[in-house]
């Protein structure tokens, strides 16, 4: 697999998680609690780090929610995390910032709203505020331009200079060229303000996928930086998902991107952490990191007229989720396994024999018998009502035996343990 040379850029410290250059595409995530209800935030902060989010936002919008930052940063280290822990300001980041210093020392990184922090002002004060508040209590920042609240003034000067160039760019562009210049002149005057490069990130978020790559492509060419990547308002389920992978998975081939979120918008009452595991997906179907075992699983097709094997597949990836946070602890290097549930011996054989263990089921009018492959090779054959479960048992006794502290262990040792 020919290895992806990551964009050049400085590398920023986020409360112990580094992001940048040659550290790892960090996965990040944001609440949709009331940040001010302390304990359901940090029920839903602990849930996101333990899906694998390496980094939670919450919204800080209020006066409540900034008192409530150091209780919830206290109660999710009571639950054994030390998750950094970022305070996304709008209009009023500046005012929050400087009335609570608690709530300024507990965060881990602050998010500047460019294109909201100074609405109806001539001057940057507030911004300045924020940045200066980011200086003395040494937290980085990230200047998140937004395509939804980009700041008015700068779109409508540049608009101005470009109807009155000799050959002007399509509003498209000009919209685009506004949020790399919003990002980039904010982030010179962070610097200006006492900031250090590598105290800054920077993003540009639009909800169009060609907008996405373009804008990205144009920023990570005028700066070094660190960038945040996501498409915003991705949207929900499958379209979410598509469009976020779309448009992320074309600037990490090209090496642009150090941390990620995946903006999907939930069901009512849906997980919240599918957008962590949707960004590690991103990352791992792209061989950039790997978080969790991959399931390689055939459509099913005429071939396989009953639904055991979508169960079979269901249920196998199910268990691994769930498995996972222990595992994780358990056995370094699991998250690099690779299973296969086929459908019929046309590809099952083939298939599972590239994995670390595979199950080839029976087609329809084929002989009513599981072979199971294990590193390549035919371990044994199952059959009757309790597949499910012994599948589960040769994986399980694979994975202890291959990543446990006793290392790889032979296919024999296997067999005597199962
Ligand atoms: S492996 Fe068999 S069941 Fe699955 S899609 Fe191919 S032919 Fe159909």
């Amino acid at each position: 697999m020919p290895e992806i040379t990551r964009r050049k850029s400085v590398t920023v410290n986020i409360g112990g998680v580094r992001v940048g250059s040659d550290a790892p595409v960090v996965v990040q995530s944001m609440t949709n609690t009331d940040t001010a209800d302390i304990e359901t935030s940090i029920q839903q902060v602990a849930a996101l780090a333990r899906a694998g989010s390496e980094m939670v936002r919450l919204t800080v919008n209020n006066d409540e929610a900034a008192k409530a930052i150091p209780y919830i940063k206290e109660g999710i280290e009571k639950k054994g995390w030390n998750t950094p822990l970022i305070g996304d300001f709008h209009y009023n980041g500046h005012i929050l910032l400087t009335k609570y210093p608690e709530c300024a020392q507990a965060l881990a990184k602050y998010r500047i709203n460019p294109g909201n922090v100074s609405i109806g002002r001539k001057d940057d004060d507030n911004f300045r505020t924020m940045v200066e508040c980011a200086v003395k209590n040494q937290k980085p920042v990230r200047i998140g331009v937004n395509w939804g609240s980009l700041d008015q003034a700068l779109l409508t000067k540049m608009m101005d200079e470009n109807s009155k160039s000799a050959h002007p760019l399509d509003a498209r562009d000009v919209m685009l060229e506004t949020m790399v210049r919003s990002a980039y002149d904010n982030a010179i005057a962070a610097e200006r303000y006492g900031l250090r490069r590598d105290q800054i990130i920077l993003s540009v978020k639009v909800s169009n996928v060609r907008d996405l790559i373009d804008v990205y492509t144009e920023l990570a060419k005028r700066t070094d930086h660190a960038l945040h990547l996501g498409l915003t308002e991705a949207g929900m389920g499958m379209k979410g998902t598509v469009a976020s992978t779309a448009g992320l998975a074309p600037l990490l081939l090209a090496g642009i991107g150090d941390t990620i979120r995946v903006s999907l918008t939930p069901t009512p009452g849906g997980d919240r952490a599918e957008e962590v595991r949707c960004a590690q997906q991103i990352l791992q179907a792209l061989n950039i990191r790997s978080f969790t075992p991959q399931v390689t699983s055939c459509p099913g097709c005429g071939r396989t007229t009953s639904t055991y094997f979508q169960m079979l597949a269901e249920q196998v990836t199910g268990y691994i989720t769930e498995q996972m946070p222990e595992w994780k602890k358990l056995y370094p290097g699991v998250e690099e396994m690779k299973l296969a549930v086929m459908g019929c011996v046309v590809n099952g054989p083939g298939e599972s024999k590239h994995a670390n263990i595979g199950i080839s089921l029976p087609g329809t009018f084929e002989e009513p018998k599981a072979p199971v492959y294990v590193d390549g090779k035919l371990y044994t054959t199952l059959k009757g009502e309790g597949i499910v479960d012994e599948f589960k048992v040769i994986l399980d006794n694979y994975v202890k035996s291959h990543y446990g502290s006793s290392g790889p262990a032979h296919i024999q040792e296997l067999a005597a343990i199962s």
